[in-house]
C-alpha cells in the first residue's frame, strides 16, 4: 500500500493543488492529512473541499480548531489569531461541516497520527530529540507521524538512541523499526526550502521518502496580499520560513 502524507496546507491552494498533481502521478492508495488545512492563506474554502474530496484520513489542526470556534484565539501569535479570525469569518457552511467533523489524532493500521504529538496532539511541537523519544514511547505503532511543525523529520529508535533528523528533498528512509515521520508544510515550509513538502509511504516496500514540490509562490502572496492579512504571512512564502 502507498500512502501520500500532507500536512499544514494552511490555505494555500496554490501549493495544494501542485502538491495533488505531484501526488496523483505516484496513484497512492490512500493519502493523509495531518491538519492545519486553513489559517495563513487565502483560499481555507477551496483547501477544505479539495482536502474533503480527496484525503482518506484527515486530521484537525490548532488553525483548524481556531476556525471553527472550538479553540481559543488567545493562545495565537499577532498574525496568527489575525488570520484565525479572518478565516474564521470567511469559512462557508461546507468547509465549516467538515473541519467540524475531525479530531487532531487518529489511529490507522501500522501507525499512529497526530497534529502536534501524542504529548500533545493540538499544540505540542516536536523539535527536539526528547519530545521525538517520548513521541515513540507513548505510541506503539511502528510509524508515528506528526505535523504542526512545518520541519520535515524523520528519526528512529536504534538501540535506545535516535538516529536522523530533518529530512531534504529526496531523502528515503527504510523503516525497519519504529519511525516518527512529518512531512514537513505543504503550504507554509519553514526549513529554507520555500518549496511544498510531502511524504510518500510505501508499506509494501518499507519505503518512505520524502518529496518537494514547486508552486506559484508569488500567486500565493498576491492572494493573501489581495485580501489584506498581514504581509509577513504572504513575505515568509518566497523564504520557506
Ligand atoms: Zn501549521
Amino acid at each position: 500500500m502507498k500512502i501520500a502524507v500532507v500536512s499544514d496546507i494552511h490555505a494555500n491552494l496554490h501549493a495544494l493543488e501542485a502538491v495533488l498533481a505531484a501526488i496523483a502521478v505516484e496513484s497512492p492508495d490512500e493519502v493523509w492529512s495531518l491538519g492545519d488545512v486553513v489559517g495563513y492563506g487565502a483560499f481555507p474554502n477551496r483547501c477544505a473541499s479539495l482536502i474533503a474530496a480527496q484525503v482518506t484520513v484527515g486530521l484537525a489542526g490548532n488553525h483548524d480548531l481556531a476556525a471553527i470556534g472550538k479553540l481559543s484565539i488567545g493562545e495565537f501569535s499577532a498574525d496568527a489569531a489575525i488570520a484565525a479570525r479572518w478565516t474564521a469569518n470567511e469559512l462557508d457552511a461546507n468547509a465549516r461541516e467538515y473541519l467540524n467533523g475531525l479530531g487532531p489524532e487518529q489511529q490507522r493500521p501500522g501507525a499512529d497520527l497526530f497534529h502536534g504529538s501524542p504529548r500533545d496532539p493540538v499544540w505540542d511541537y516536536v523539535l527536539s530529540n526528547e519530545t521525538a523519544r517520548e513521541s515513540l514511547v507513548l505510541t506503539t505503532a511502528p510509524i508515528v507521524l506528526v505535523g504542526h511543525t512545518h520541519v520535515p523529520l524523520a528519526l528512529a529508535e536504534d538501540d535506545g538512541d535516535l538516529v536522523g533528523g530533518i529530512a531534504t528533498d529526496g531523502a528515503t528512509v527504510e523503516l525497519d523499526g519504529r519511525w516518527l515521520l512529518n512531512p514537513g508544510s505543504v503550504g507554509q515550509p519553514r526549513d529554507g526550502d520555500p518549496r511544498a513538502s510531502w511524504l510518500l509511504i510505501d508499506l509494501a516496500e518499507r519505503r518512505a521518502s520524502f518529496r518537494r514540490t514547486a508552486y506559484d509562490v508569488e500567486a500565493a502572496q498576491a492572494a493573501i496580499r489581495a485580501v489584506a492579512l498581514p504581509d509577513t504571512l504572504a513575505s515568509r512564502l518566497s523564504l520557506g520560513v
